[in-house]
């Protein structure tokens, strides 16, 4: 019997039976023992085209269940070094997106009393800024890794400053990122104007468009994103539009010419050694992903981020 949870596995009771928690492990009441938490923010007020995303963590659960405990291609196991544990949803208000937002910050500074990592099934990309507010209160400002086909860097949208389109801006205008160790990755699509981009790199954002690393490995860019973060704290933050909307259609904001899967494990992989103090997966819309595959993947995803978290071992 091993000292850490373990997801039940399909071999011990089927698949489609048991608690619907990620990868179905425990869910825990308490953090106290938990090196890593993971939680849902079921949310999809903050979103400007298709909603959905607040079916989000119940879905990846869903498709987690598939998912067993060792890494074949990287040799990680992170249930036999790490005591992980699935600690449910966040209960936002979903009448109220300040007020969502408010709560997510106040949940993570309780979280982060504790000496976790949390890791996010989303909702939609606006719940990252108040996780991002209550990890730089807690490490200071964070080196950011954000895998997206947007760089969500509006100033505002309606008028209003805290959307899915407006994050980074705000995370740079609160000092919560290190911004010349802040690296955006897949960013594409159309624009309003060519400068679109422009104004975060001389933030000091670096950029790395869909269409410079199409047909490319991503390994040697994971290999150099982690040597310039060096031991900084890092937070990874995944939007699953990321990757094109051949491997990820349910989601809320698609753009064409995106990122393959292939592409997204490289990358992930190439995090480990990272000192990563929390991380989330955002954007995916059950309602719009017919085939569940864009849930299957991004649990997969989270289970490849949790893989290279600090302290999993490899056999
Ligand atoms: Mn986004
Ligand atoms: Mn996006």
């Amino acid at each position: 019997m091993s000292e850490f949870n373990q997801p039940i596995g399909g071999n011990d009771l089927a698949r489609f039976s048991g608690p619907n928690t990620f990868m179905r492990l425990p869910q825990a009441q308490a953090l106290d023992g938990l090196d890593v938490a993971v939680l849902g923010v079921p949310m999809d007020i903050g979103t400007s085209w298709r909603s959905g995303t607040r079916f989000g963590p119940k879905q990846i659960r869903a498709e987690s269940a598939m998912i067993r405990p060792y890494n074949m291609a990287t040799g990680a196991a992170p249930f036999d070094s790490l005591q992980i544990a699935d600690i449910g949803d966040l209960a936002i208000n979903t009448f109220s997106l300040a007020e969502s937002l408010r709560i997510i910050k106040e949940s993570y500074d309780a979280i982060l009393t504790h000496d976790v990592i949390p890791v996010a099934m989303g909702g939609d990309h606006s719940i990252t800024l108040p996780i991002l507010r209550a990890i730089a209160a807690k490490h200071g400002p964070v080196a950011l890794v954000h895998v997206d086909a947007h760089a969500d860097v509006n100033d505002q949208m309606f008028g209003e400053r805290e959307t899915h389109g407006t994050v980074f801006r705000r995370a740079y205008e609160e000092g919560l990122i290190q911004p010349d160790k802040t690296y955006q990755i897949g960013i594409r699509g159309s624009g309003y104007a060519a400068t679109d981009f422009t104004e975060a790199q001389g933030w000091g954002f670096q950029h790395f468009p869909a269409w410079e690393l199409w047909h490319r490995s991503l390994k040697p860019l994971g290999d150099e994103i982690r040597r310039d973060i060096g031991d900084r704290p890092v937070y990874v933050t995944y939007d699953i539009d990321s990757l094109d909307p051949a491997y990820a259609p349910g989601t809320g904001t698609p753009e064409i010419g995106g990122l393959t899967t292939p592409q997204a494990l490289e990358l992930i992989h190439a995090l480990k050694g990272l000192n990563i103090v929390g991380c989330d997966l955002v954007e995916v819309s059950p309602p719009y992903d017919t085939s569940g595959n864009t849930a299957l993947t991004a649990a997969n995803l989270l289970y490849e981020l949790i893989c290279v978290l600090p302290g999993v071992t490899a056999r």
